[in-house]
């Protein structure tokens, strides 16, 4: 039985089928990724989940990635939502540096 790497946190896992590349743990599949912003037009409005929780009623997104590869960048996740339930507007700000 021969081991490939996890494509995420390099732990070996049993190679299933002839796929190598893009094969992910069990550990990692499960967990939620940080953010998913998914747009099928831009008359919809996008379906964005944060950390693994769906958010809803949203008035702005900014997102910013940079690369790594020359000097390193800061990535900024921001996204401004209205809370029904509690009739305010709230707000989810990361920066990573
Ligand atoms: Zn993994």
């Amino acid at each position: 039985m021969s081991l490939i790497p996890c494509c995420k946190c390099g732990k070996g896992i049993k190679k299933q089928g002839y796929r190598t590349d893009g094969v992910v743990c069990n550990e990692c599949a499960s967990k939620p990724k940080l953010i998913t912003i998914e747009l099928d037009s831009f008359k919809d409005e996008p379906v964005v989940h944060f950390r693994g929780k769906r958010i809803k009623n949203i008035q702005d997104i900014n997102f910013q990635w940079f690369t790594d590869t020359d000097e390193p960048g800061d990535k900024k996740i921001g996204i401004t939502y209205f809370d029904l339930e509690e009739h305010v507007v709230k707000g989810i700000k990361e920066i990573k540096m």
